[in-house]
């Protein structure tokens, strides 16, 4: 793969996220940009803001009501996967439905940012990820002068779990396939496999909006969860009809969503991931599950420069070594 180098060696400022392609260099917010919202599941309240971040910072989560708040968006720090991903710092602070700003960040290609925010749960928007895409678009993305790593799979690792399954297996882009079935005839079954930059997952991923189960939302309620769920921020599916008055936003909205969440609980990677991702009635458990897999063998991967026109290895004996690690001894 080709990649320019024109901003190698100092920051530079563009309005908008990369077009296309894999950029060969870091990136990062030019600008603080805030929100609020609330959480899908605590129904909270909670004001968010993307702020700049120096290049190999990764993706910081940092709780502003609480002390010790820093929590480093990796894979190794996940605690929760059931109704979405949670992450959980050593002082046992956590944040909870951070996968679909970290699919925007993905997929925008937005290496390093700090999220503060002053609840424990990311706002859940309008249920996708297009108003985070909104929010770092009108933020700006500075390219950094620090080449990107990123994550070559060399060999295929696969996970099984009843009908479940989630393969990664070598690729010279990252590729991400879902396939989805459902009873209900307003899903059925659906697959999708999606490739491409910034241009592709803003037109094809992004606005796709996650979706529940009335059924199952009156058992969520009351155990206390989806308390910030409505029509504004789900697809909901009763029987074989869609609830919402408006309907979807795409006939296969179900499944892109599912590839928006892969997108972004495979960003706890630490880097892009040069490898294919598949996916068979997968969620957020099997999406972590299959990086732990990952890293717990060594020579299933390797990570690699981006800069300059070619893929250059890193050095023996710094291949292995896991962003995880440093960020979690930066920010335990
Ligand atoms: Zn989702």
């Amino acid at each position: 793969m080709k990649h320019t180098s024109l901003f190698a060696g100092r920051a530079m400022v563009s309005p908008v996220p990369q077009p296309a392609g894999r950029p060969a260099m870091q990136s990062a917010l030019a600008r603080p940009v805030s929100c609020e919202g609330v959480g899908l599941h605590s129904g909270a309240p909670v004001r968010m803001t993307l702020a700049p971040a120096p290049a190999g910072t990764g993706i910081v989560f940092e709780r502003t009501d609480r002390a010790g708040g820093r929590i480093a968006a990796v894979y190794d720090r996940v605690v929760d996967t059931r109704l979405g991903t949670t992450i959980e710092n050593t002082h046992g602070v956590r944040v909870s439905t951070i996968e679909h700003l970290m699919s925007a960040f993905a997929g925008l290609g937005i290496d390093n940012a700090v999220v503060e925010l002053s609840a424990g749960e990311v706002p859940i928007m309008d249920g996708s990820a297009a108003p985070f895409v909104r929010m770092i678009e009108a933020a700006g993305v500075a390219t950094l002068g620090v080449p990107r790593r990123a994550l070559r799979v060399l060999r295929p690792v696969t996970l099984r779990d009843g009908e479940k399954l989630a393969v990664l297996t070598p690729a010279e882009e990252s590729v991400v396939e879902c396939e989805i079935s459902f009873a209900s005839s307003a899903i059925g079954r659906q697959h999708l496999q999606f490739s491409g930059g910034a241009a592709a997952y803003i037109e094809l991923v992004a606005g796709a909006r996650t979706f529940g189960f009335a059924h199952e939302i009156a058992h969520l309620r009351k155990a206390g969860l989806a308390l910030g769920g409505s029509l504004e921020n789900a697809v909901v599916v009763d029987g074989d009809s869609i609830v919402n008055p408006e309907g979807l936003r795409s006939s296969n909205e179900f499944v892109r969503h599912k590839v928006l969440d892969a997108i972004g609980d495979l960003a706890l990677a630490g880097g892009p991931i040069l490898g294919r991702f598949r996916s068979v009635r997968g969620g957020h458990d099997l999406n972590n599950r299959i990086l732990r897999t990952l890293f717990a063998n060594p020579s299933a991967f390797e990570w690699v420069d981006l800069d300059g026109t070619a893929s250059r290895a890193v050095p023996a004996g710094l291949g292995h070594e896991l962003p995880a690690r440093a960020a979690a001894a930066a920010f335990a």
